[in-house]
């Protein structure tokens, strides 16, 4: 049992504290425990589950993971919100720990100690850095539910032909089944971002590519889509060119753009 309900509201929380939210932080708010509490059943179930938060701000988001029963360990980078937060850690009997850090260099395995979830409304300077240190890092989330901008968050889960669709698609797509699952208009924040946001779901699959695979997708994807209107057998010519395609069993006249993440495998273990 917690005491959350003994918590002010989180625009009183702020206002309390004297937080002002800082730029350079990345620093928009979900204050409004209705879309946080969406959030975390869009990550769930988390009853039990060790959950990876980055960026906790004010704590909205966290409320509502601790609520869903899950264990938090929240890493947030601004020293200024740890008091507000500490409060949170004090109603939340144990559920909660907190770390101040930099999420891009912590090591989630020793925070964690077993598996986790990952759940956040990221920092959209280090959401892509973020992302790709969880899809590659020694350390593979059970699940990650993120909030991105909304071009971002279509750009991780393109299909193939659509205009969205290029190396990233590619390399979440290959190791994780990824789903936009909510969208946010800017003015859900505060302050309001430039742009409109949306969550993405991200489960890793059970059998993902080795290692040396995933850096040949990435060595392969970085050629095609680097040269995206150019046929492969072009694009690829550094890396082998029409033989590779052959020997993958992928036509050399077609774009990058056609190419199903499997395509891209195919060319990835040919390489
Ligand atoms: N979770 C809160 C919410 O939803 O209201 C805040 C989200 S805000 C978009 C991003 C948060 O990430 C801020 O609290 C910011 O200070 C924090 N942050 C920025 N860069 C970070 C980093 N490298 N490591 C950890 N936290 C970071």
């Amino acid at each position: 049992m917690t005491h959350l309900d003994s918590l002010p509201p989180l625009r009183d929380s702020l206002t309390e504290h004297g937080l002002l939210a800082n730029k350079s932080f990345g620093q928009h708010f979900l204050l409004d425990l209705n879309i946080t509490r969406k959030i975390a059943r869009l990550a769930g179930p988390l009853e039990g589950e060790t959950v990876i938060e980055v960026g906790p701000g004010p704590g909205g988001l966290t409320r509502a993971l601790i609520e869903a029963g899950a264990r938090v360990i929240a890493v947030e980078k601004d020293a200024r919100f740890l008091p507000l937060l500490g409060e949170l850690a004090d109603a939340a009997d144990g559920q909660l720990t907190l770390v101040e850090a930099d999420a891009l260099k912590v090591n989630e395995a020793a925070l964690a100690g077993g598996p986790g979830h990952v759940v956040s409304n990221l920092p959209y300077n280090v959401g892509t850095p973020l992302l790709i240190k969880w899809l590659t890092g020694p350390w593979r989330p059970i699940s990650m539910t993120l909030m991105f901008q909304k071009e971002v968050a279509d750009r991780i889960a393109a299909s193939v032909n659509d205009d969205a669709y290029g190396r990233l698609a590619v390399i979440c797509q290959a190791l994780c089944q990824a789903k936009v699952v909510m969208d946010l208009p800017a003015r859900a924040f505060t302050p309001p971002p430039k742009v409109a946001s949306a969550v993405v779901r991200l489960d890793p699959l059970a059998d993902p590519p080795s290692t040396a695979e995933i850096a040949a997708l990435e060595k392969v994807t970085a050629a095609a889509f680097g040269q995206r209107r150019k046929m492969l057998r072009s694009s690829l010519k550094t890396l082998g060119g029409e033989a590779l395609c052959l020997k993958a069993g992928i036509d050399p006249n077609v774009r990058a753009e056609t190419v199903p993440v499997e395509g891209f495998l195919a060319l990835a273990r040919a390489l």
